[in-house]
C-alpha cells in the first residue's frame, strides 16, 4: 500500500484532487508537465508512494525508483527529446533548492544546456 500525505501538493496530484497536466501515469508514477517550465520541455516523474526525495524512495523501494527513470526516458522519447537529448534533475534537499519535499524527477529538454549548472 502506497502512503500518502494529506498536505503534500504532489500527493493531491496524483489523487486528482490537484489539477495537473499528466502525460503518463502507471499504477506506481505519475508523469506531469512543471507549472513554471525552466526547458520548452519540463515534466516532473513522481512515484505514488509519498517519499521526501528520491534517496528515500531508493532506500525504501530500489526498484521503483529505477522505474521513475525507465518513465523518464519512455516519457522523453513521446515527447520527442529522447534522440536529441535530455536532463534529469533530482533536487535533494532544501540546499540543492527542492521546494517539493516528495519525490520527483524533472524531465528537462528542447534546448542546450550548459555545465556546470546553476
Ligand atoms: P523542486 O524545487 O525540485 O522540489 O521541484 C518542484 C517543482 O514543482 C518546481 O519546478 C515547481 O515549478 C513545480 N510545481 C509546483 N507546483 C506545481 C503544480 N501545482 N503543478 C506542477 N508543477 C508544480
Amino acid at each position: 500500500m502506497a502512503s500518502s500525505d494529506p498536505d503534500c501538493l504532489f500527493c493531491k496530484i496524483v489523487a486528482g484532487v490537484v489539477p495537473a497536466d499528466i502525460v503518463a501515469r502507471t499504477d506506481t508514477a505519475v508523469a506531469f508537465r512543471d507549472i513554471d517550465p525552466q526547458a520548452p520541455t519540463h515534466i516532473l516523474i513522481v512515484p505514488v508512494d509519498h517519499q521526501p526525495n528520491v534517496a528515500a524512495t531508493a532506500a525504501a523501494n530500489p526498484a521503483l525508483a529505477g522505474s521513475l527513470f525507465s518513465m523518464a526516458d519512455s516519457v522523453a522519447r513521446t515527447e520527442g527529446i529522447g534522440e536529441r537529448g535530455y536532463r534529469l534533475v533530482a533536487n535533494t534537499g532544501a540546499g540543492a533548492q527542492q521546494s517539493v519535499f516528495h519525490a520527483h524527477l524533472h524531465l528537462l529538454g528542447g534546448r542546450s544546456f550548459t555545465w556546470p549548472p546553476g
